[in-house]
């Protein structure tokens, strides 16, 4: 993999960073966005070129970090960039995409003569910075074993799951776990609070006892009560993972008895807000008004 060129396409909160850890691990990076003034950026800042059609022969790896599976089938395959590719060439989506979609758009760049890997991360914008993401790969493990040295430079653990589609899977489980997490946590946080307890003295507490959780460790202090609501991941991508988390329970034929609500609500709040409110906003949505 030394030496490798890599295209990357999404140049978000997520790719941003990663491309930077890229670059930092020595790898030559090409950067693609549909908006324009954030390739220029991560140009300069990164003194990298961008990914044109002309230049896509020369990419060994190409990535995408897009918002979801939709766009990611748009852009490599009506946009063109999987066919402007060279055959034998990989396409590592590490975006948080559907699993059955991702199996489908894996068989359908195996005919194009590419090869395909899911690598949906986690670990949000602060793990992106540092490169140490939790990387979940779905696809072939001897593909997964050549592209180490990419996933490495992004990631602190890469773990191999399964098929293609199956780091999609997991991801999406993950994301559940987490928001439902965050969803009783901050409900916990509410209840504290109206009967004298604070929310800071509450968080201390779920963090030196047996309720602790990332949402308790990393977001409550850090972006709830701080007012800041600045995490990086936005409440509507949540969302999204949600209901990509309830449509592979459904295909498996899960109920999801407990967890179905807390992705109801999750999603009752998102038509609330606008595209910009980042998911730790829940904080401000569930305190409720009080008689
Ligand atoms: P983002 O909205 O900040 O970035 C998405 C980027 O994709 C933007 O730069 C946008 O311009 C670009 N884009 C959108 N449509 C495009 C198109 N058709 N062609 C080219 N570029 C296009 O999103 P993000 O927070 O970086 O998340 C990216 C992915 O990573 C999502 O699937 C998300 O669920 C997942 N994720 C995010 C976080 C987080 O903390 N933000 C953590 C883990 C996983």
């Amino acid at each position: 993999m030394a030496g490798k060129t890599i295209g990357f396409i999404g140049l978000g909160m997520m790719g941003a960073p990663m491309c930077a850890c890229l670059v930092k691990a020595g790898f030559r990076i090409l950067v693609a966005d549909a908006d324009p003034a954030r390739v220029s950026a991560i140009c300069d800042d990164l003194s990298v070129s961008p990914l044109t059609k002309d230049v896509a022969g020369e990419v060994d790896v190409l990535i995408t970090m897009l918002p979801n599976s939709k766009i990611v089938e748009t852009v490599l395959l009506e946009n063109g960039w999987a066919a402007a590719l060279r055959k034998g060439s990989l396409v590592v989506d590490m975006s948080s995409s559907e699993p059955v979609r991702s199996r489908d758009l894996a068989a359908t760049l195996e005919a194009q003569g590419l090869e395909y890997l899911d690598a949906p991360v986690s670990g949000g914008v602060k793990r992106a910075r540092e490169g140490t993401l939790a990387i979940l790969v779905g696809g072939k493990e001897t593909v997964k074993a050549e592209t180490m040295p990419v996933l490495e430079a992004m990631g602190g653990s890469i773990l191999f799951i399964g098929p293609a589609g199956s780091g999609h899977a997991a991801k999406a489980l993950n994301n559940f776990v987490s928001a439902c997490g965050l969803m009783v946590t901050v409900e916990a946080l509410h209840v504290a609070q109206r009967f004298g307890i604070s929310p800071e003295a509450m968080t201390d507490v779920l963090n030196a006892s047996s309720g602790k959780s990332n949402t308790s460790e990393n977001k409550v202090k850090q972006f709830m009560l701080s007012g800041t609501f600045g995490s990086g991941f936005s409440l509507h991508l949540m969302d999204k993972d949600l209901g990509i988390a309830r449509a592979l329970a459904q295909s498996v034929d899960y109920p999801l008895t407990f967890g179905r609500n807390g992705i109801d609500l999750w999603h009752e709040q998102a038509s609330e807000v606008g595209p910009t409110a980042d998911h730790t906003e829940m904080y401000r949505l569930l305190e409720q008004e009080q008689d």
